[in-house]
């Protein structure tokens, strides 16, 4: 990429506010600050950037891949830009939220990067298969669902599926969500020893000695910094609300399988008569594994309507 005279490449690998850290290609890192008061910085960004004393100035931030929101109350925000991937860490206990995992699927899908479904604590029986069950729709459409044990012994040994996640995890750049309580912080300081340190020297590094707040860092696993990994503690829920209503079932692959026969070329697939998605929704009482190849779980279905209505009455701020 062409680099305006004086200033040198970097990688933000956290950001607060106006604050971030940019990590050199030789591995050092420094504070700097976006230069316009408008322009916005998030980890995973390849910036160009000016040294100004012991801190920098952000020139330009490149061309992103793509680009991640979070959704906090009212507020949508960007936070991380540049990703290869999304490991979404659900576990048997506490039992996980589908609307929470639909909605990472579909901010997944509208930036065409897949998504990795790790199901933890595999030890606690039978909520365990319990989870792994309701993951059945979720399997059907192609997405890959990982068991995993990080703890808890059984008579195989105290972990499972760890080499497997790894192997999904080299070379990339993987962006590591889930509620809490599903073993997110266990995951993360068994892949990065040290990441408990470094994250509270880049918090008092970016609060400039103020009280910590954790924010979205950036992780190398290996030394030779090709995998990577992005945590982003208290995260919730993505930001929808770029997503056009009218989109949403294109980005919904049990959805999108049945689109094109509706009668209305217009149709929400709420209600409307000759609809091909309602033919292909299942009704309780359905034997799940029916014969339609096209079918559309209930709760895939309700979860569309609910997530329809609410990009349809997005305020603007
Ligand atoms: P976080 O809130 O997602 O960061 O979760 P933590 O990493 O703090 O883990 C929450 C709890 O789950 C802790 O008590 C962990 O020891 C426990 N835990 C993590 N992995 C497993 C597992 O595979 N099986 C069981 N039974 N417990 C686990
Ligand atoms: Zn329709």
């Amino acid at each position: 990429s062409s680099q305006p005279a004086g200033t040198l490449s970097g990688l933000v690998v956290a950001a607060h506010g106006r604050h971030c850290l940019v990590e050199s290609p030789d591995g050092q890192r420094r504070i700097c600050h976006p230069r316009g008061k408008k322009s916005q910085v998030v980890v995973g960004d390849h910036v160009q950037w000016q040294a100004t004393g012991d801190e920098g100035s952000i020139e330009r931030v490149d061309t992103r891949r793509n680009l991640f929101y979070r959704q906090d109350e009212m507020r949508t925000k960007s936070f991380a830009a540049n990703l290869d991937q999304i490991l979404v860490l659900i576990a048997a206990d506490p039992e996980f939220s589908e609307r929470q995992l639909a909605r990472s699927l579909i901010a997944a899908e509208a930036e065409g990067i897949p998504v990795l479904i790790v199901l933890n604590k595999s030890d606690l029986q039978p909520a365990f298969d319990q989870a792994w069950d309701r993951l059945e729709s979720y399997r059907r459409m192609g997405c890959d669902v990982l068991p995993l044990r990080l703890k808890g012994q059984t008579a195989a040994g105290s972990e499972a599926g760890l080499v497997e996640l790894q192997q999904r995890l080299t070379g990339r750049t993987t962006l590591v969500l889930g509620p809490s309580g599903v073993g997110k912080s266990t995951l993360v300081n068994r892949l990065v020893p040290q990441a408990k340190a470094l994250t509270g020297e880049i918090s008092r590094a970016l609060n400039s000695g103020k009280h910590t707040t954790t924010s979205t860092t950036w992780y190398w696993v290996d030394e030779a910094r090709s995998t990577a990994l992005i945590d982003s503690p208290g995260f919730q829920e993505f930001g929808l609300n770029h997503i056009e209503p009218m989109q949403l079932a294109h980005l919904m692959p049990d959805l999108r399988a049945t689109l094109g026969n509706c009668r209305f070329y217009n149709c929400t697939h709420l209600h409307e008569p000759g609809c091909a998605v309602l033919a292909h929704v299942q009704k309780t009482g359905d034997d799940p594994a029916s014969a339609d190849p096209l079918a559309i779980g209930e709760n895939r279905y309700r979860i569309y309507g609910e997530l329809f209505a609410e990009l349809s009455d997005r305020r603007q701020y």
